[in-house]
C-alpha cells in the first residue's frame, strides 16, 4: 500500500518570484538592515492604514518593543487572554510585569471586553487582545474601557493580518498593533514580526529598542563630536530583521489578498461539509468583521475524550490537526508563578473541546472534503 499524504495545519507559501526577490538581494550591497527594510515597512503601512511600521526579528521581539515603549515595568500589570500563543503573555515577564489573564467570550474566544474591565487595578497598564485564529477582537469597546482608564491598548493581530473590523483594516485600531510573519501565518519572512502604530513618539521608540537604543539622528543626540557621532540613550536589544527577509516580506504582502480569500473559500467549504455534522461545531463570524483564518478551530462537542481519540485518529491518517492553545496559564512556568486551574473557566471549556484543522492557500478542496470525511467516519455521522 502506498504511503498517503500527510497534510499539515498550516504551511507557507513560497512562489518563484519570492525566490527571486531573496536572490536579488544576496547580490545586492546590503543583507541587514538597508533599503529592503524601510520599504517592506512602508508597504505594510499602507497595506494595514497606519502611519507607521517599524519590523522585528519576530512577533515577539515586536510584542516586547510595543510592552517596553508603553512603558510597562515591575510591578506593572497587563491584561490578555489565556487562548493565545505563550509569546503574548512571556513577553511582559520580560519586563517583570504581572499578567492578568481575563477569560474569553464562549462564541469567539476572543477576550470579554466585561471581563478585562473586571480585571483593572491601580497597577494596570496595557490591555492586551488577541484576534484569535484571525477573527478581530472587540476593538471599539476595549478601546473605550483603555480610554477610561489611561491604559494603553496593544492588539496581538498575529493571527489578523488582512482581516478587517467595521470595515476598516486590521492595524489602523489600536495604539500599536503586533504582526508575526512566521511561516504558519499569512505571509512569512521566515522569522519575523513588526508594530504598526500612529504615534510619532511610539515610533521612535521602537526604532531605538529594536538597535541597542542607539540614537543616530543629530537633531536628537545630546552632544556631537562629528559624523561618527551616535549615543546609546537607553538600553536596547538587536531585534533587527534582515534585507534579505524584508525583500521576501515585501514580494509575499503582494499576495496577501489572494491567500485570504483562498483562506476563506477553505473555511466556507469546512462550513458547508460540516454543517450536517451535529457533534462538530464550526466557527462563527461575528457580522460586523472580515475573519482572516489563519486557523479554522472545531468544537468537538461529545467530550474531551471523544475530542482526544478523533484527534489521535486524524493524525493516524496524516492529518495534521492541531490544538491551540493550552491556556497560557496552564504551562507549568506559569503555574510556578502561583496560577491556577480553574481561573477562566470559558477558555478551559474551549480547550477540552477545541481542534484546528488543516487551512493554507494551497491547501486542495480534495484534502478539505478527506478530512471531513475523516471526521464523519469516525463520528458515525
Ligand atoms: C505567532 C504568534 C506570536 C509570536 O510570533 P513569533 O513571530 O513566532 O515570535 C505572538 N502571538 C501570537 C498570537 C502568535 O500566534
Amino acid at each position: 500500500m502506498s504511503k498517503v499524504k500527510c497534510i499539515p495545519y498550516g504551511r507557507q507559501t513560497i512562489e518563484e518570484d519570492d525566490i527571486e526577490e531573496v536572490i536579488r538581494v544576496l547580490r545586492s550591497d546590503w543583507l541587514t538592515t538597508g533599503p529592503e527594510v524601510a520599504r517592506f515597512e512602508h508597504a505594510l503601512a499602507e497595506r494595514v492604514g497606519a502611519q507607521y511600521v517599524v519590523a522585528f526579528s519576530s512577533g515577539t521581539a515586536a510584542l516586547h518593543a510595543a510592552y517596553y515603549v508603553a512603558g510597562l515595568r515591575e510591578g506593572d500589570e497587563l491584561i490578555t487572554s489565556p487562548i493565545t500563543f505563550a509569546a503574548t503573555a512571556n513577553a511582559a515577564r520580560f519586563l517583570r510585569a504581572d499578567v492578568v489573564f481575563a477569560d474569553v467570550e464562549a462564541r469567539t474566544v476572543n477576550i470579554s471586553p466585561e471581563k478585562v474591565r473586571e480585571k483593572i487595578t491601580s497597577r494596570t497598564k496595557i490591555i492586551v487582545p488577541v484576534d484569535f485564529a484571525g477573527h478581530p477582537a472587540e476593538i471599539d469597546e476595549l478601546r473605550n474601557i483603555a480610554s477610561e482608564f489611561g491604559l494603553t491598548l496593544v492588539q496581538d493581530a498575529s493571527h489578523s493580518l488582512g482581516a478587517t473590523y467595521k470595515g476598516q483594516p486590521i492595524g489602523s485600531l489600536s495604539d500599536m498593533t503586533i504582526f508575526s510573519f512566521h511561516p504558519v501565518k499569512h505571509i512569512t519572512t521566515g522569522e519575523g514580526g513588526a508594530v504598526a502604530t500612529n504615534n510619532a513618539n511610539y515610533y521612535q521608540k521602537l526604532l531605538t529598542f529594536r538597535t541597542h537604543g542607539i540614537e543616530r539622528n543629530p537633531k536628537l543626540l545630546g552632544e556631537f563630536h562629528g559624523p561618527w557621532y551616535y549615543e546609546m540613550q537607553d538600553l536596547g536589544y538587536n531585534y533587527r530583521i534582515t534585507d534579505i527577509q524584508c525583500a521576501l516580506g515585501t514580494s509575499q504582502l503582494r499576495k496577501l489578498d489572494r491567500f485570504i480569500k483562498r483562506r476563506q473559500e477553505i473555511a466556507q467549504l469546512y462550513d458547508d461539509l460540516l454543517s450536517g455534522v451535529p457533534s462538530v461545531m464550526t466557527p462563527t463570524v461575528a457580522s460586523h468583521v472580515t475573519h482572516a483564518y489563519h486557523l479554522y478551530v472545531i468544537r468537538v462537542l461529545r467530550s474531551t475524550e471523544e475530542r482526544r481519540r478523533l484527534f489521535e485518529y486524524l493524525r493516524e491518517l496524516g492529518i495534521g490537526v492541531q490544538v491551540h492553545y493550552l491556556p497560557v496559564y496552564w504551562h507549568p512556568y506559569y503555574r510556578s508563578l502561583g496560577y491556577d486551574k480553574g481561573l477562566c473557566p470559558e477558555a478551559e471549556r474551549y480547550y477540552s473541546h477545541c481542534m484546528s484543522l488543516p487551512i493554507f492557500p494551497t491547501l486542495a478542496d480534495e484534502d478539505v472534503i478527506r478530512v471531513v470525511n475523516a471526521i464523519r467516519d469516525y463520528l458515525g455521522e
